[in-house]
């Protein structure tokens, strides 16, 4: 459960990047559910390059399947993009990874998918190219698969986007391909249910947080108080534009050696600006894995 902005949710834990041995996943489809039915997720969706999966024909051992596909149109710089759409129907056939990459996303939001940007840290695109594309619903703040060559973290071209106006929240994957893969960040969808239309809605209304760990039991933001509950975390940082930020607690604040003390429980008084600002929660444990809440928008000040 989770108090999120006044609203009692589920939440629900979910893997929204993966790839089976239908694309260039070592793992089968009924492997994949089994590692991620184990670990306790809620819901899988399947998401290989180029490709659907016939989901409902599968037994997803109590999780939710979601149909999905990663799409490669060209990007800038003759980059493909590496776009997530999850929510698309099986027999999805609008798919042309030679349109043009706006037209790509438009369809598959058309036909009710979210699209999500992929590890853009790992591909090369930058924050102003990201900003070129429209009907992105959330980015990649961590991608379990691309830690391979240490760009698995997001974090600097998420806040670019934040910054230049693009507010998206971010999910953390595995976008799993093998083994070593498996379950080092996953999506908490705040849902009334986990059928996959409850899902696909919250997504679309960034109703969710990413985390390798940390869980977060409420989100408030009222009179100028942004306040959240969570497990046991060492950095507790409020996140905002530029050279801004609210440092709840840090380790070793006064200086190496200080004791590292973890804190459940975190309340910042917003400074309002002469211009909207966004405001994230970014969570550490003492196991050095984030949690990071979607941004909202605190209005200017006198408004
Ligand atoms: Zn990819
Ligand atoms: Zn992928």
């Amino acid at each position: 459960m989770i108090d999120f902005y006044g609203r009692r949710l589920n939440t629900y834990k979910a893997l929204l990047h993966m790839h089976c041995t239908t694309s260039d996943g070592k793992l089968a489809p009924e492997e994949v559910i089994r590692h991620y039915a184990e670990a306790g997720y809620d819901a899988v969706a399947f998401t290989d390059h180029h490709a659907t999966n016939p989901v409902s024909t599968w037994d997803g051992l109590g999780m939710t399947l979601l149909s999905g596909m990663e799409m490669h149109p060209m990007g800038p710089r003759g980059i493909s993009w590496h776009i997530v759409a999850v929510g698309l129907p099986e027999d999805y056939s609008e798919y042309d990874r030679e349109a043009p990459a706006q037209d790509v996303i438009d369809r598959a939001v058309q036909a009710g998918a979210v699209c999500i940007c992929a590890h853009p840290y790992w591909s090369g695109f930058t924050s102003a190219e990201i900003a070129s594309l429209k009907n992105l619903s959330a980015i990649e703040v961590y991608n379990t698969a691309t830690r391979y060559i240490g760009k698995a973290y997001n974090m600097q071209v998420w806040d670019e986007l934040s910054d230049a106006g693009i507010v998206l929240p971010a999910v953390a994957v595995d976008d799993t391909h093998r083994p070593r893969d498996l379950f080092k960040g996953w999506t908490m969808i705040a849902a009334k249910d986990a059928s996959p239309a409850s899902l696909l809605k919250a997504l679309k209304r960034g109703e969710f947080y990413a985390t390798q760990g940390p869980e977060i039991t409420r989100l408030s933001f009222k009179d100028d108080v942004f306040e959240a509950d969570f497990s046991p975390c060492v950095e507790v940082i409020g996140m905002t534009n530029l050279s801004r930020g609210y440092m709840v607690t840090v380790p070793d604040q006064e200086g190496p050696g200080e004791p590292c003390r973890a804190i459940t429980t975190a309340q910042i008084k917003v400074v309002r600006r002469a211009t909207p600002a966004w405001l994230r929660l970014q969570l550490r444990d003492r196991e050095g894995r984030y949690a990071w809440s979607a941004p909202i928008m605190v209005p200017a000040e006198g408004v």
